[in-house]
C-alpha cells in the first residue's frame, strides 16, 4: 500500500498534486511519501514485537539524508555498507549503537571511521577482513563487535545479479566452514563475537529460500553456542520483495515473514536484526516524467520521455518492471495501444517498458514510475551528462526538494583541464 493514489483523475502524493510538483521543479525527479516510508517500516517493527529487535533500514536502496531521519527518529537502525554510507547515518543522526556495517570489501580506512564513531557491529565477510579489523581494533585499542556473515548456499530464486547466498556468489564465508572461522575470530585481539549475520538476495518473492537459510542459521547457533560462544544477535539480512506488476503474484507480507523468523529462530533467545531495504522504500517513491515526444515507428510507436536508464536503471540492468501511469488519469473509456516507452540516451538500453498499453499519450504529458523510491535515485548517474535529478519528500501537505537539480556550471566545475593542456 502506498499514498500515491488518483484524485478526481489527478495522480496525488499523500495532500500534494503530483502535477504541481511538477511545475514547481520540472521534469524528471523523484517524489517520496513519508507516510509510506514511515508505514513500511512500522510493519516490520511490529512483525518482530514478538521479541528483542532492531530494523536496520538498507541505506544503499535510499539515501538521502531526509529519508534517514525520518526512520532514523522512528527508531530505526541503519544496516550501512560504506564509509560514505556510514557518513550519511550520523549526518542523518543515527547514533553508532544502531548501524551495522556491511559490506563485503571494507577497507581499514572505513574500519577506523566505524570504530571510532561508534557501531553496533561489523559484519565480516572472510577471514582476511576479519584479521584486517583485529588489528586496526588493537591499534586504536578498542573492541570490534563482530557477526560473520556466512553464506548459506541457498537459491533465493531471484534476478541472478542481486542473488547473494549461493556458494559461487562473493558473499560470505561457507557455512560448512564457520566453526573455523568463529574458532578464530575468538582467538584474534581486539575481535567479539556478537552474533551470525546473513542476507541471501534481494527482491526475493518467496518465504521458502528464507526458510532455508534460517533453519541453517538456528543450527549454526547451537552449534557455535556449543563451542563456547556467545551468540546473541541473529542479522537475518534483508531482501523481501515488493509487486512491481500488478498482474504478478503478491510477495510474503512482512507479518507473515516476522512470523517465519519467530518459527525458525524465536526459540534460540537471541535480539533479531533484519536489513530490510527496498520493501521499506520501494513504494514509497515515484520517478516523474515528462514526454518529450510521441514518435511513430516502423511498426511500433514511442515515447520518448525525458527522464532515461541514468535516472533510473533497474530496466536496463535487471529487465525490470514498473508500472508506468499517466499523471493525469486518462478517461475509462480511453483506447490502449501498445508502445515503447524509452528515454533520451543514446543506448537501446535506454528502454523502459516495450509494448506497454498505455493511453494515448503526447507532449509535455506527464507519467510517473511506481515502486521507484529504492534502488531509484542512489543507483542514478550523469551518463550523457544529464544533471542527477531532484528529490522531492512529500508528508500530508509539506512539500520539500531534499536534493536540488545541479546546474550545468556546478557539473563542468567538477572537471579540471591541466595547465599543460
Ligand atoms: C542490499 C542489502 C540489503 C537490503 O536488501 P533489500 O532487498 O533492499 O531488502 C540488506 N542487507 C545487505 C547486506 C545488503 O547487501
Amino acid at each position: 500500500m502506498d499514498h500515491f493514489v488518483y484524485r478526481e483523475g489527478r495522480l496525488f502524493a499523500e495532500e500534494v498534486p503530483v502535477a504541481g510538483i511538477a511545475a514547481q521543479v520540472g521534469t524528471p525527479f523523484y517524489v517520496y511519501s513519508a507516510a509510506t516510508l514511515a508505514r513500511h517500516y512500522r510493519l516490520f517493527d511490529e512483525a518482530l514485537a514478538w521479541g528483542p529487535h532492531l530494523v536496520c533500514f538498507a541505506v544503499k536502496a535510499a539515501s538521502n539524508l531526509a529519508l534517514l531521519k525520518l526512520l532514523g527518529e522512528m527508531g530505526a537502525g541503519m544496516d550501512v555498507v560504506s564509509g560514505g554510507e556510514y557518513r550519511r547515518a550520523r549526518a542523518a543522526g543515527v547514533p553508532g549503537e544502531r548501524i551495522v556495517f556491511s559490506g563485503v570489501g571494507k577497507t581499514r580506512e572505513e574500519m577506523r571511521l566505524a570504530l571510532e564513531g561508534g557501531v553496533r557491529q561489523l559484519n565480516v565477510e572472510s577471514e582476511p577482513e576479519m584479521r584486517a579489523l583485529s588489528q586496526v581494533a588493537v591499534a586504536l585499542g578498542v573492541t570490534a563487535p563482530i557477526s560473520v556473515r556466512v553464506n548459506p548456499d541457498v537459491d533465493a530464486k531471484t534476478h541472478a545479479k542481486i542473488a547473494t547466498g549461493k556458494a559461487e556468489n562473493k558473499f560470505g564465508v561457507p557455512i560448512a566452514r564457520a566453526r573455523e572461522v568463529y574458532a578464530e575470530a575468538a582467538r584474534l585481539p581486539g575481535l567479539e563475537v556478537v552474533g551470525i549475520d546473513v542476507h541471501i538476495g534481494s527482491q526475493l518473492t518467496e518465504l521458502a529460500p528464507f526458510e532455508a537459510a534460517y533453519t541453517k542459521v538456528a543450527e549454526l547457533t547451537e552449534t557455535l553456542r556449543g563451542d563456547g560462544h556467545d551468540i546473541r544477535r541473529l542479522d537475518l539480512g534483508g531482501g523481501l520483495g515488493i509487486p512491481y506488476a500488478r498482474s504478478n503474484e503478491v510477495p510474503p507480507l512482512p507479518a507473515d515473514y516476522g512470523a517465519l523468523i519467530r518459527r525458525t529462530v524465536g526459540h534460540l533467545g537471541c535480539e533479531i536484526e533484519i536489513e530490510p531495504g527496498r520493501l521499506i522504500a520501494g513504494n514509497a517513491g515515484l520517478l516523474v516524467s515528462a514526454v518529450i515526444y510521441a514518435k511513430e515507428g516502423e511498426g511500433r510507436d514511442f515515447l520518448i520521455l525525458d527522464a532515461a536508464m541514468n535516472d533510473l536503471i533497474r530496466p536496463a540492468m535487471y529487465d525490470a518492471w514498473h508500472d508506468i501511469v499517466p499523471v493525469t488519469e486518462a478517461p475509462a473509456e480511453a483506447a490502449r495501444a501498445p508502445v515503447d516507452v524509452v528515454g533520451p540516451v543514446c543506448e537501446t538500453g535506454d528502454t523502459f517498458a516495450r509494448g506497454r498499453p498505455l493511453p494515448p499519450l503526447d507532449e509535455g504529458d506527464l507519467v510517473a514510475f511506481r515502486s521507484a523510491g529504492a534502488y531509484g535515485a542512489v543507483m542514478a548517474g550523469e551518463y550523457n551528462t544529464r544533471p542527477l535529478i531532484p528529490e522531492v519528500l512529500v508528508s500530508g501537505d509539506h512539500v520539500a526538494v531534499i536534493r536540488a537539480r545541479p546546474t550545468f556550471d556546478e557539473m563542468l566545475a567538477r572537471d579540471t583541464i591541466p595547465e599543460w593542456l
